[in-house]
């Protein structure tokens, strides 16, 4: 839709040329979200495709992707064959509830960004270990975990100005063995809940990632598989009853069984691929 507020569209070659931040001012990104509702409070974008980052950086210490990446640039990445996690970058592509024009406009950064329940990027980020490099408008650059960028439903830790400027999957946790499960009340639809195993490394350690059925991610996290009851209990400890995310894609009731039922099936697939159970 045309935004009538905005009175001028900036395309700097750095960041910096931006000058002094104030209210009024968004970065733009694939514009996916930023063109779909009218945005009263802005007059000024920033259109970081002029930056002109690198999309997908592999390299033995793992894959850097550049928030500017497209959706469609990391559904085609060619991985090395040591990374037997990385169908998971299909996968979270395709849970993207997104038409054509969305998939191949939209950017990984500004799914993380917009930080909805359901941002599959968030869930591909944090199921692997992923960290976030953030660059704020005056100060030096920060590194955060993927699992501590996310607060709450369409909430995050930037401040006025950050920028988020490359998501680093290492190439440990890309190494590991993984499960998937996705679940939607209508075909191709947002996703209700979308949970992803990993495991493998020299401690074979189980992270078990819960996404779109909380306001922000969950990750559990066991030194040695857990039984299935031991499971239970850590996913309700770490998740009242009351804390999932109700919405019309799905009650919050709906959600947390999904969840139990998802979890379930996810540690029985990677513990009996072990041979641990
Ligand atoms: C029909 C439809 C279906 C959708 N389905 C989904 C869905 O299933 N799941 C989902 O998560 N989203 C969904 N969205 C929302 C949105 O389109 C996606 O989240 C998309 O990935 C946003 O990416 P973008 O590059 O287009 O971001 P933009 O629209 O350009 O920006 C989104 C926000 O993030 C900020 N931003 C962008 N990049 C950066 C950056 N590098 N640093 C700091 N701030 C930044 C922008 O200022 C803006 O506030 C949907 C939208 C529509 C219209």
């Amino acid at each position: 839709m045309d935004l009538d507020t905005i009175r001028e569209i900036m395309r700097p070659a750095v960041p910096d040329a931006v000058g002094q931040w104030r209210d009024g001012y968004a970065w733009l990104a694939g514009g996916t979200w930023l063109f779909s509702e009218p945005q009263p409070a802005l007059d000024t974008l920033i259109d970081l495709e002029s930056f002109a980052w690198p999309a997908l950086q592999a390299s033995p210490a793992g894959l850097d992707i550049a928030a500017t990446c497209r959706i469609a640039e990391l559904y085609h990445f060619a991985a090395p064959a040591e990374w037997i996690a990385a169908p998971l970058l299909r996968e979270c592509c395709d849970s993207l509830l997104a038409s054509f024009k969305i998939w191949n406009t939209a950017t990984v950064g500004g799914n993380i960004c917009m930080s909805l329940p359901a941002g599959p990027m968030i869930s591909l980020a944090v199921a692997l270990e992923g960290e976030l490099t953030l660059w704020p408008c005056d100060g030096e650059p920060r590194q955060v975990q993927c699992l501590d960028f996310t607060t709450g439903n369409h909430a995050n830790i930037l401040r006025p100005g950050e920028l988020l400027r490359n998501i680093h999957l290492p190439a440990s946790a890309l190494a590991k063995r993984f499960a998937f499960r996705r679940a939607s009340l209508t075909k191709l639809g947002r996703s209700a809940a979308l949970l992803i195993g990993t495991r493998g490394g020299a401690e074979e350690d189980l992270r078990i990632t819960i996404t779109a059925a909380t306001p922000r991610p969950v990750q559990l996290h066991f030194a040695r598989p857990p039984s299935a009851e031991e499971l239970r209990h850590a996913i309700d400890a770490a998740i009242p009853p009351d804390a999932y995310f109700d919405d019309v894609h799905g009650s919050g009731p709906y959600k947390r069984h999904l969840t139990h039922h998802f979890a379930e099936q996810i540690r029985a697939e990677l513990t009996a691929a072990a041979g641990a159970e």
